[in-house]
């Protein structure tokens, strides 16, 4: 199983990120109003009546702004702690309501969503961490700073969403009033690129396939600049903006691994998985599908204290 994600904005002008597998889906944040959440998904083949819940990861509006009009139109569960629901000022339907505990997850059909406190100038500030069996998606925005936290659970991502607000220069140099720029870079602001791409190439898992650049500050960020940075470091992993304006596709997040390259360097294309066990014991069943000899390579390796063989086809 897999996940499929998308952007529906990114940014201080509203922030809505949809997470799924096959038959459930989740919005993280709803920034947007309903008739442009539609508009957007509809746009991408994706519709509402997928959505089974909705999680809020604090109270700034460009998180909230469309919250209690897509929760009563589709009845939908919010995810959302007192403190947010306090800092918002939000009413909402008392019996679509519902609360998370830090690094306890939450069961969407197959879908486990788990919150992690994250240091930002809001009341009780969570990321959340989206898993389908053993594929995990981050959504990592609005961070003052990578605590040990976001390390430990961006080192498990095979995607995620993270912040790369501002480049230092731009912010020093722009327009901004000095209390609004140290607020920015402060500690319980938000991620610099420097902040985030010291994230990125210390953590970054080997099978880390998506990175999708988030909340860009309009003023203090360039796309372009950005996204040079990045995938100057990127390696085997598609670095992406996530853009203020618009949707950005829809990426497919698959469970096993790529970026391993076989002997002649080249990369490897994930053709099959043959068998993945709990237990660190060596294993050596024949692949579940017959390939041509000079075409299978297996690879044995160690994640999470799991022994797996895997087959991939060149
Ligand atoms: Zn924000
Ligand atoms: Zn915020």
């Amino acid at each position: 199983m897999a996940l499929y994600i998308t952007s529906l904005n990114s940014g201080s002008n509203g922030n809505c990120y949809y997470l799924a597998n096959e038959d459930d889906a989740i919005l993280v944040d709803a920034g947007l109003n309903c008739r442009e959440t539609e508009k957007r998904l509809a746009r991408l083949g994706l519709s509402m009546t997928k959505v089974r819940a909705i999680f809020i990861s604090h109270e700034h509006s460009d998180h909230i702004h469309g919250l209690p009009v897509i929760a009563r139109k589709y009845q939908l569960p919010v995810y959302i702690t007192p403190g947010t629901m306090h800092g918002g000022r939000l009413t909402l339907q008392e019996d679509l309501v519902r609360t998370f505990k830090a690094h306890e997850y939450i069961a969407i059909g197959e879908l486990r969503i788990t919150a992690f406190p994250k240091l930002h100038d809001a009341s009780e500030p969570h990321s959340f961490i989206v898993s389908c069996r053993e594929v995990n998606v981050g959504v990592f925005t609005d961070i003052g700073f990578p605590c040990e936290n976001l390390i430990r659970y961006f080192k498990l991502c095979h995607a995620a969403f993270l912040e790369a607000n501002y480049d230092d220069d731009m912010l020093e140099r722009g327009r901004y009033p000095y209390f609004l720029k140290n607020r920015i870079r402060g500690g319980k602001g938000h991620l610099s690129n420097k902040q985030a791409l010291g994230l990125f190439t210390g953590c970054k898992p080997s099978y880390m396939s998506h990175l999708l650049l988030s909340h860009l500050s309009r003023d203090n960020n360039s796309p372009d600049l950005v996204l040079d940075l990045f995938k100057r470091c990127a390696g085997d992993t598609e670095v992406v903006v996530a853009s203020r304006d618009r949707e950005t596709e829809v990426y497919y997040i698959k469970e096993v691994e790529s970026g391993l390259r076989a002997e002649d360097g080249n990369p490897i294309v994930i053709g099959l998985k043959v068998e993945s066990g709990p237990d660190n014991k060596e294993r050596t069943e024949a692949p579940a599908m017959i390939v041509p000899a000079q075409e299978q390579v297996q690879y044995r390796f160690f994640r999470e204290e799991t022994y797996r063989v895997i087959s991939y086809t060149l």
